[in-house]
């Protein structure tokens, strides 16, 4: 196997998808303790503050107590080296939490026992849709009262319509929390309350009918064999060709908290999630073991790094090596750059990578000229394809103070566009410029940098507007009949593409039922 090879098959790059609270930030930290960087467990959140403390408009992310940043965290795991993205996930929310999901080759789903399949939760499994990603699903604190194992299964079966196939199973849940019963080795892990660094260690008890079962579980030993005769008989056998096409999720029980079941779950993890494989570029299908290097930029960030005011690209690597000072080609621009001094993410601080591998992330310096969804290549003219626009939920009118500044507020909008920073649209009808979001925090920050970077005092304000749709019609005069008929909802985004912004969604449905023909879609391909 040449190095390549080798080096892309350790590789396992994922992200955690899940609602707020279900415990992402929790298990986040126990993954990186049992992947051995024991020195970060417990101070995932704590640690960003402290990065970014000099930063000066990291100034909003402290005083809301919450992280506007997402990093990219990597960790070696027996043999594997694992990346894990972090997506964005309370009122920092954003359309960075989407686009990190098209950097990754797998998803981790948490799931509240109690709480069951969540709004947040649903959204991004449609987003991980778009790219049949695999998922495995982690059913978080048992040691709480929940609903019931098989329900929750059927929850999600029915709502994210994806088959679930249990690998572990509860013992109990609450205060009645035994343990996990593993499906695959037919050993049972005890659980311990363990709080604090240290990893917790049960008993293992091997086989189902092993007498020691009734000694320590009492009669719940022989409610366990009952119910796995019912889960065993109803529920799906593991068939890792519908996992790896994002049909079928295997499901593991526990409690990230007390470091419970994450070990099975990380395991199962290196073992079943796939290392990088093939994507697809407009030009061709790309494998990950080809030689020349490609990779393509999912999120931009802005002056991470308070002593420098630039921006990082993050840079998903897709094919080949990237080594320190070679040069790349930047497809969309035509230029080649030279590449000194990308940055790595390797478990706690960012330093200067001297190669890096598919399914790594890097970060390149960046002044403006890249945008979301580019592609660097060794020469060759490729295009990754699968970076969407989400449709906006929350609109913002922007209002100048300054109503001199108005091209200044142009410029400054439409490189924030450009970075996926926030979206933007023109109403046919007037001059005013509304921004559209996934998430709050977008319309704040949008207005920090406004006036941070291109000295544009604006405020941004409510505006009538709830969801947006772009149109596309294969009808050239259908299309303009629609464009007079809908002029006072029509707008244009900062590509010049024609959108529909619904005042609500029931004006929406109507517009599409009055015209089958045009398209409303809820995603754009960049
Ligand atoms: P995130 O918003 O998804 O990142 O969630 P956090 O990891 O911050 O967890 C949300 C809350 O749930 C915190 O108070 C955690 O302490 C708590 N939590 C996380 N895992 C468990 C668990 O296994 N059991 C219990 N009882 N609480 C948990």
């Amino acid at each position: 196997m040449s190095e390549l090879q080798e080096q892309l098959h350790k590789r396992r790059t994922f992200a955690i998808i899940s609602h707020p609270d279900a415990g992402k930030t929790t298990l986040t930290e126990k993954l990186l303790l049992f992947g051995g960087a024991i020195q970060l467990a417990g101070t995932v959140k704590g640690r960003k503050a402290a990065r970014h403390a000099t930063s000066d408009w990291m100034e909003l992310e402290k005083e809301r107590g919450i992280s506007v940043t997402s990093s990219v965290m990597q960790f070696p795991y027996g043999e594997a080296i694992v990346n894990l993205l972090d997506t964005p996930g309370h009122e920092d929310f954003s359309e960075d939490t989407y686009r990190t999901l098209t950097a990754v080759d797998s998803a981790l789903m948490v799931i509240d026992v109690a709480k069951g399949v969540e709004e947040r939760t649903i959204k991004l499994m449609d987003v991980c849709r778009l790219r049949d990603t695999p998922i495995l699903t982690f059913v978080n604190k048992l040691d709480r009262e929940g609903r019931d194992a098989i329900e929750i299964l059927d929850e999600i079966e029915a709502v994210l319509k994806i088959q679930c196939t249990p690998l572990t199973w509860p013992i109990g849940m609450g205060k009645r929390f035994k343990g996990v019963y593993d499906l695959r080795s037919g050993k049972t892990h005890l659980f311990s309350a363990q709080h604090g660094g240290k990893i917790a260690e049960g008993e293992i008890i091997d086989g189902i009918d092993n007498p020691r079962m009734d000694e320590v579980l009492g009669d719940q030993a022989q409610e366990l064999r009952d119910e796995m005769e019912l889960v065993q008989g109803a529920s799906h056998a593991l068939d890792m060709d519908a996992y790896l096409a994002g049909k079928q999720t295997p499901v593991f029980f526990g409690s990230a908290i007390n470091n419970f079941g994450v070990r099975e779950l990380l395991d199962a993890f290196v073992q079943y999630a796939p290392p990088p494989r093939p994507r697809s570029t407009q030009q061709r299908a790309v494998s990950p073991s080809e030689e020349a290097f490609t990779g393509f930029v999912f999120k931009i960030q802005a002056n991470m790094d308070p002593a420098h005011r630039d921006r990082v690209a993050f840079m998903r690597v897709c094919s080949g090596r990237y080594k320190k000072g070679m040069k790349m080609r930047h497809v969309r621009t035509g230029k080649a750059i030279q590449v000194a001094n990308a940055i790595t993410f390797q478990a706690d601080e960012r330093r200067h990578v001297e190669e890096a591998w598919p399914g790594d992330i890097i970060g390149l310096h960046n002044h403006g000229t890249i945008q979301i969804g580019d592609t660097f290549s060794e020469g060759e003219a490729l295009k990754y394809e699968g970076i969407p626009y989400f449709a906006p939920e929350l609109f913002r009118r922007v209002v100048l103070k300054d109503p001199l500044r108005m091209k200044a507020l142009q410029k400054g909008v439409l490189q924030l566009s450009e970075e996926g920073a926030t979206q933007s649209f023109r109403p046919l009808k007037n001059n005013e410029l509304i921004l559209g979001a996934v998430g709050v925090l977008q319309f704040d920050v949008a207005a920090y940098r406004l006036k941070d970077e291109y000295g544009v005092d604006a405020i941004v304000e409510a505006v009538s507007v709830k969801t947006a749709r772009w149109i596309e019609c294969d009808d050239s005069k259908m299309l303009e009949r629609f464009r007079e008929k809908n002029y006072e909802h029509l707008a244009l985004d900062g590509d010049d593409q024609l959108v529909y912004l619904a005042p609500t969604m029931v004006n929406l449905n109507l517009a599409q039922e009055r015209w089958p023909d045009v398209r409303f879609l809820a995603t754009r391909e960049l």
